[in-house]
């Protein structure tokens, strides 16, 4: 089932709109569905995930990259954890590629990239640890490991470099999560001003779950 074309907001359990800048924590049953919806356009969503049942085994970039042979995510992508087994799977995507690759922005990557004036600027990394305390549990900074940007363009060139581009997203692009497992994820929807990951105009984005 394709959920593009199927549930309506009116089933969904849960709508949530993330402020640029704020983060957010939630736990998916296995089964449900989590859209997020790029509501502006070129606005990073950077995420983390782990199995809600063991915390110490979480999202795995490098699992997920080597085993299917794909740096970017779309459609038919598995977000693998540390045991090799999906946590998630992108079951539609509105945007065409997701990057597994750029990391969170963070005060200390700021000032190497954008000079030390730019310290003091709130950073993917500051909500991933505010929002990991917040929830408690045990989760804290050791935990906070390689994420997913979604709607990120981080283009691979040909000699293997990295560029942090112009986003390729678009005012209501999103892309939908079936939760293979019991899932927690941890949002951080980016405040970055210093390269184009936002459009230099960090926005809000749109959280919607379904019901299994
Ligand atoms: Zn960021």
């Amino acid at each position: 089932m394709s959920v593009a074309a199927g549930p309506t907001i009116e089933h969904a359990r849960l709508v949530v709109d993330v402020p640029a800048g704020d983060g957010w924590m939630h736990e998916l049953a296995a089964g449900e569905v989590l859209r997020i919806v790029d509501l502006h356009g070129n606005q990073a969503v950077d995420a983390l995930f782990f199995d809600a049942t063991d915390y110490s085994n979480r999202y795995s970039a490098a699992d997920t990259i080597r085993e299917q042979a794909a740096v970017y995510l779309t459609e038919g992508s598995r977000l693998l954890a540390l045991d090799g087994e999906p946590l998630l799977t992108i079951v539609a995507d509105t945007c065409g590629r997701h990057d597994t690759l750029g990391g969170a922005c963070s005060q200390e990557s700021n000032v190497v990239r954008y000079g030390e004036h730019t310290r003091h600027m709130h950073a993917c990394r500051n909500t991933f640890l505010t929002q990991a305390l917040a929830w408690g549990r045990g989760l804290d900074k050791r935990d906070l490991g390689a994420n997913v940007n979604f709607f990120m363009n981080v283009p691979v060139t040909p000699e293997g470099g990295l560029r942090f581009a112009d986003g390729i997203s678009a005012p209501g692009k999103h892309v939908d999560l079936r939760a293979d497992r019991a899932t927690l994820v941890l949002v951080s929807n980016c405040p970055q001003l210093n390269n184009p990951c936002n459009g230099y105009d960090p926005t809000p984005v749109r959280m919607i779950v379904w019901p299994a």
